[in-house]
Parts: C-alpha cells; structure tokens; sequence
C-alpha cells in the first residue's frame, strides 16, 4: 500500500469524501475507509466490508482529531464506546514505514 499513491484523476471522476478528522474533502482515494464490525473500528484496506463506513485521512493525527471530536460514534452512529485500537495500530505501522 502507498500511503502518498498518485492521485487517480482520469477519464473517470473519483469519489469525494470528507476526512472524519481534519474534514477536509478529498478523492477517497487518498483516505482510509473504516467500518465497524462488532464495535471495533477496523480499516477496510481493500474496501470490500459492507455497511456503514467513515474515512479518515491515514495518519495518527487525523485520528486524534477525530477522536477528540467524537466522530466515530456520529459517523456509525452509535453510543457504544468504540475500540479503535486497530486502526491506531495501522496507522502506526504505516508511521514507523515512512520514517524507516
Ligand atoms: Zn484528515
């Protein structure tokens, strides 16, 4: 997975999504989709999970400023507390990729 892909602007426009986090609007392309499964925030890195999904731009400090902001619960629309242990750990596994 490329973190920093190109752009993928071609004959075909792509889907513009809103980081969960920063909010700022993007193809999403560049963002990680998320679904919920059980309570847990997964990322669908391969975009096949169904059900509802957020996006959030593939750094830990989006997903701090989606937390702080309680996006989650709004964006799977729930009140369950949400484990996002996984996803925290994805991105700092991407993290730990970029700097090594
Ligand atoms: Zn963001």
């Amino acid at each position: 997975m490329h973190p920093h892909g190109k752009l993928e602007y071609g004959g075909q426009a792509s889907p513009l999504r809103t980081c969960v986090g920063c909010r700022v609007r993007t193809v999403s392309s560049e963002l990680l989709r998320l679904v919920m499964v059980e309570g847990v925030i997964v990322p669908d890195l391969r975009r096949r999970l169904q059900g509802r999904g957020a996006s959030l731009h593939p750094s830990l400090s989006c997903l701090d400023l989606a937390e702080r902001r309680r996006a989650f619960p709004r964006a799977f629309r729930t009140a369950v507390p949400l484990d996002l242990s996984q996803v925290r750990g994805h991105l700092e596994e991407l993290q730990t990729e970029r700097i090594g």
